[in-house]
């Protein structure tokens, strides 16, 4: 009886699966093919896994973006006092730090420390057919190779 439980848990796929991802191969395989997409994919889709600071420099981030997209005419000054008023931007130095090499590589750093204290919280939803990271974590449909897997 027991090593029939040992032998599903071992052998059955969805088991194995779930063992194989806390295994320190698996941490190093995602870490080192960690790719911009999907680090952009964890810090948007798996935010309350963010500290504050870390949450404060994806608002501070996205809110230069805004500003520096916006219409040209605006008053960047004033926009910048509101955006400050309103917490979007911040003056802390230790979220500005984390900024310091680019959105792009914060992103990556901060979706490897997540995965690093929470990788069994976080769902790469991965087409079942070309394995590539579907859109969000509830997505049906691959946008790289078109397989759709909703239940027909
Ligand atoms: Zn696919």
């Amino acid at each position: 009886m027991e090593s029939k439980t040992l032998g599903r848990q071992f052998f059955g796929s969805q088991q194995f699966c779930f063992s194989f991802r806390h295994t320190a191969i698996f941490d190093n395989f995602i870490l080192l093919t960690l790719d911009k997409e999907t680090a952009n994919y964890i810090v948007t889709y798996f935010s309350h896994l963010l500290t504050e600071k870390e949450k404060l420099a994806v608002r501070h981030s996205s809110s230069i973006i805004k500003i520096e997209s916006g219409d040209k005419t605006t008053n960047l000054v004033s926009l910048t006092k509101i955006y400050k008023e309103r917490g979007w931007l911040t003056d802390d130095q230790t979220v500005l730090d984390l900024l310091k090499d680019g959105c792009d590589n914060f992103e990556l750093k901060t979706a490897q420390r997540i995965l690093k204290d929470y990788g069994d919280k976080v769902f790469l939803n991965n087409c079942p057919k070309c394995g590539k990271l579907a859109r969000t974590p509830r997505a049906k449909f691959c946008r790289h190779c078109g397989h759709d897997w909703h239940e027909k």
